[in-house]
């Protein structure tokens, strides 16, 4: 069977995929719940009403997107008609992570199959109550050859990266993202590679600091600071250290009571492993607020750590859990000098009333993508491309922007017949002069 050719057989599988997610949502907030405690706000909130959202957008517009478009002609080929065709790929592998693990396995799903691919995805094994209801929906939604999820761990996604594949998209770690480009340079397959990094909250003076707090606080503690996108740490003007650290302590207060452990409305860490890694992340600092933990729960309250060393573990890696270290800074020198230490990363964050200043910022640093005065909420804006730079990724998606990752864009000029200018034929003879005027006027 073609999946790739029919418009219709592709927004019909896509409108039973909602329909079985929709019958399912029940199951979804279950299953994460049962990963890592994932409260049943978040999970609706940025996983499943993303993803049926994502694939209502589609739904409704992937037949314009998928049509031919016509470009302006150049008068050089005249007389000619000109177009590019969107076509698929062929056989996309979609690799995704454990943090976000129904949103990050559907969105490129959705995507890829708009798009008229077929897909084998790897979720998480780290998830495994959601990774099976993701398998379980597909099964229950697509031909086994068109769509199908494999399940297991690292080993199981090394044995796909040596089949060869029409195109992978990958969700995950900077290192594991080298492997995934290593191995797909072998067969030249295009890759979109969606990585992490340490990704700065810069708060000066100006800003609105009782509103900046919340959207921290929100931004950061949310699956328990495990999101790609989250603020990694907090570089803030000296003159509003002490105010803003007051503030964020109420906002923590305000959000999770003062016994987080006890709130429902925050996760837990996603296996001992990390639980261990973050712990000791904090062992060797005082901390400001926070810094509980309960190994046998997978818990770590949320955490405000300053007076650190900058060259410790805490401040070298992405920190992914719920700690937020706190730098100051006096002038742009040194933010410059803080941002400049690390790679470019997936997200940036400014809070500011200072217009001047934000053009500086948003000027002088590449970052994948980001927001002032808020935290996290570009990601929830289909018209905006999501991806990262350098080390944090490299391709875009959402939306259109998804369809455009998994289709080639094929150029193709139509010639008429009718007339036939023959100044570009040998023999050239005295025709360059009239060539070089020609091309000079284009
Ligand atoms: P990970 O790189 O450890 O694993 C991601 C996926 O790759 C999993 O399915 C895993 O089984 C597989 N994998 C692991 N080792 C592999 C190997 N050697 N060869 C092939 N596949 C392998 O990442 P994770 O811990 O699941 O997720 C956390 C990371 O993902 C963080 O760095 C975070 O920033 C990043 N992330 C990025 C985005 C984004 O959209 N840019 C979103 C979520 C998470």
């Amino acid at each position: 069977m073609h999946f790739s050719h029919d418009i219709r057989f592709r927004k019909e599988t896509l409108q039973k995929l909602l329909h079985n997610i929709l019958l399912h949502q029940a199951d979804i907030v279950e299953a994460l719940h049962k990963d890592f405690r994932k409260p049943a706000f978040e999970t609706i909130m940025s996983e499943s009403s993303i993803v049926i959202s994502d694939l209502k957008h589609t739904i409704k517009n992937m037949e314009s997107w998928a049509r031919p478009k016509k470009v302006r002609a150049s008068l050089l080929n005249f007389p000619s008609r000109d177009y590019i065709y969107s076509e698929p790929y062929g056989k996309v592998l979609v690799i995704s992570p454990w943090n976000y693990p129904f949103q990050l396995s559907f969105l490129p799903l959705i995507a890829a199959v708009a798009a008229g691919n077929s897909v084998v995805l790897k979720p998480s094994e780290l998830t495994p109550a959601t990774s099976a209801l993701v398998s379980k929906i597909i099964r229950e939604t697509f031909d086994v050859k068109h769509v199908v999820a494999v399940l297991g761990d690292a080993t199981i996604a090394a044995d796909l990266l040596k089949k060869k594949w029409d195109y992978i998209f990958f969700t995950g770690s900077t290192a594991v993202g080298k492997i995934v480009a290593k191995a797909a340079a072998e067969n030249l397959t295009p890759i979109t590679l969606e990585l992490g990094g340490k990704n700065p909250c810069i708060v000066d003076h100006t800003a609105n600091l009782k509103l900046a707090a919340r959207r921290i606080v929100w931004g950061k503690f949310m699956n328990a600071g495990q999101t790609c996108i989250a603020p990694d740490y907090l570089l803030v003007h000296t003159k509003i250290k002490g105010k803003l650290i007051a503030l964020l302590q109420a906002e923590m207060e305000q959000a999770y009571g003062g016994n987080p452990e006890a709130s429902p409305d925050f996760a837990r860490i996603i296996n001992s492993g990390h639980w261990k890694r973050l712990t000791a992340l904090i062992e060797p600092y005082k901390i400001l607020y926070g810094g509980q933990s309960v190994e046998a729960e997978r818990y770590l309250s949320p955490t405000l750590i300053d007076e650190f060393n900058v060259e410790s573990a805490l401040m070298k890696g992405e920190i992914f859990g719920p700690i937020l270290p706190i730098l100051t800074y006096e002038n742009e020198d040194d933010i410059r000098r803080t941002l400049g230490r690390y790679e470019k990363p997936l997200s940036l964050y400014l809070f500011t009333e200072n217009k001047e200043f934000e053009k500086r910022i948003l000027r002088h640093y590449s970052f994948g993508g980001g927001c002032i005065n808020d935290t996290v909420v570009h990601f929830s804006n289909k018209r905006l491309p999501f991806g990262g730079v350098g080390q944090s990724g490299m391709g875009m998606y959402h939306g259109k922007y998804g369809f455009d990752t998994f289709s080639h864009k094929k150029s193709v000029l139509k010639k008429a017949s009718w007339i036939d200018i023959t100044i570009r034929y040998a023999p050239y003879g005295k025709k360059l002069k009239w060539i070089k005027r020609i091309m000079e006027w284009f």
